[in-house]
């Protein structure tokens, strides 16, 4: 997870680089149940509308909760399927607030109506993200539903008359990407507190043709824009956040921003850039499914870690017997590709391994998601001086 706004709050206010000071647990995405109403294109826990079998009960729920408050586990978000699909949702929440966690709800919108706004907003959840993939017909499309747009509307609308936190997750593909300004228009309109950009998880074409990949340029445009919106708001002095996710290239292309628009803060930046280090998977951010099993992110749903059903979370997070688990927690971590020659890994930190993962069957390969020019990250500079 990359916090433009945080960075560009650096840009604009500079602070000393101070040490760095690491999360004392991972940030939990847990996702409570697989069932959901929607049956979204990109969706990776390819819910359905039916329950499934072997879902945590209730007290499972909790035994594990007891563990993550001991393990100092700072961050729970609450996702699915649709969470709120789940009967226990609001028992479940309601006890992690008290045990003082930071609650997330990461919901499809839909079911957020007048029946139950009252029960969301007693809870106290931190944040409510809402996940969005357009403006009306390219979102109903993605969503497979017609009106689902108009919905998830509702539901935002009522959130945030109950003051709830209230924000856009957006899963940007080739398919909507034409999309991201209306979507950023809707959150001025809505003054909405934050949107997140997630990175389809993407699998490229690998190093070939990068210049002229249309979705690496559509990311960049992407990317180019939200950096620009950020810093508006950000000399408005109005306070949204904006968060990127699957794809820590965004942290080294900001660097690219600093350096075009501020010259002279491009070593500081930079410096806070390596403080944070790029990719956190298995690491900062941990992942349960709906069966127990645990991952070391969202996108590892096919590399299971061990069951909070038959292990305690603690445990199973600090096993680096698990090969994946131990090159993953390896600090630096050992990469090879353009990631292994970047100039830029002390920043990024080679990207996200599943992909890599999935493309060449070698999680230590490069990221085959990396929309950085050869050039920029310096490896052509680097073979041009070697000739
Ligand atoms: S080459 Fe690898 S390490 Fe460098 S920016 Fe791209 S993904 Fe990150």
């Amino acid at each position: 997870m990359f916090r433009i706004s945080q960075f560009m709050q650096e840009v604009a206010h500079p602070t000393p680089l101070g040490t760095k000071r690491n999360p004392p647990g991972p940030v939990v995405i847990w996702n409570l149940i697989r069932r959901c109403n929607l049956t979204c294109k990109h969706c990776y826990s390819i819910s359905a509308d039916k329950d499934f079998p072997g879902e945590l009960s209730t007290a499972d729920v909790f035994t594990v909760m007891d563990d993550l408050k001991r393990f100092r586990v700072p961050v729970l978000i609450l996702s699915g399927g649709e969470p709120l699909l789940r009967p226990d949702i609001f028992e479940i929440a309601h006890r992690a607030k008290k045990m003082d966690f930071y609650v997330g709800l990461s919901s499809n919108g839909t079911l957020i109506d007048e029946s139950n706004i009252d029960r969301i907003a007693a809870v106290g959840f931190d944040y409510v993200g809402v996940s969005l993939d357009g403006i009306q017909e390219t979102h109903d499309k993605f969503r497979r539903m017609e009106g689902a747009y108009d919905a998830s509307m509702h539901g935002i609308r009522l959130c945030k008359s109950r003051g709830i936190k209230v924000g856009i997750r957006f899963t940007l593909t080739q398919d909507n990407a034409h999309d991201l300004p209306g979507l950023l228009q809707l959150m001025e309109d809505e003054e909405l507190d934050k949107f997140y950009l997630s990175h389809l998880n993407y699998a490229g074409r690998g190093n070939k043709n990068r210049k002229n990949d249309v979705f690496h340029q559509a990311t960049r445009s992407a990317m180019d824009l939200l950096f620009d919106t950020c810093w508006r708001y950000q000399q408005e002095g109005k306070q949204k956040e904006f968060v990127t996710g699957n794809n820590d290239a965004d942290g080294v292309y900001l660097l690219f921003w600093v350096r075009q628009h501020f010259p002279q803060l491009e070593e500081h930046v930079r410096a806070k850039l390596v403080q944070w280090g790029g990719n956190s998977s298995g690491v900062n951010v941990a992942n349960i499914d709906n069966l127990g099993n645990v991952h070391p992110d969202t996108m590892w749903w096919n590399y299971n870690l061990g069951n909070v059903l038959e292990r305690p979370f603690s445990e199973i997070w600090t096993d680096t017997s698990d090969p994946i688990m131990a090159g993953l927690k390896a600090h630096p971590r050992e990469v090879g590709g353009r990631c292994g020659q970047c100039a830029h890994f002390d920043i990024c930190g080679g990207n996200t391994r599943v992909r890599a993962w999935q493309v060449s069957g070698d999680p230590w390969a490069e990221d085959p998601a990396c929309y950085l020019e050869d050039e920029e990250i310096g490896i052509a500079v680097e073979a041009a001086t070697e000739s």
